[in-house]
């Protein structure tokens, strides 16, 4: 059994020139403002009535796109607009996406 990094990445991610796009997302979702989080929920929303859906990925057992491949608990964190294969989030995107780019306000 070939357990190889290239091997993983590919089983996970359809595209793995995505990958920068992805690790960004992974750390949004780790720490998500509340604008990212009412974001993420409302695309997850559309997520989980999409044909694409998949509950269960074999490797990790989480929820993917079976379109991009994508793990979607983290791809919905994605700072990127309307990140959809199929473009389905633009709705909910061109309502909330602006929201998640503002900058936090500093003391300085
Ligand atoms: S990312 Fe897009 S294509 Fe994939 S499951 Fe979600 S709505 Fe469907």
């Amino acid at each position: 059994m070939d357990l190889g990094i290239k091997k993983i990445i590919s089983g996970l991610v359809k595209d793995p020139s995505k990958i920068v796009t992805i690790a960004d997302a992974w750390i949004t979702a780790s720490n998500p403002t509340e604008e990212q989080k009412k974001l993420a929920e409302a695309r997850w929303n559309i997520c989980i009535q999409c044909s694409e859906f998949r509950a269960e990925r074999e490797i990790t057992g989480e929820p993917y796109c079976h379109d991009c491949g994508c793990p979607l608990k983290k791809k919905i964190f994605t700072r990127e607009f309307n990140e959809c294969p199929q473009k389905k989030w633009k709705k909910v995107d061109d309502l909330l996406w602006e929201s998640t780019q503002k900058k936090k306000k500093t003391l300085l």
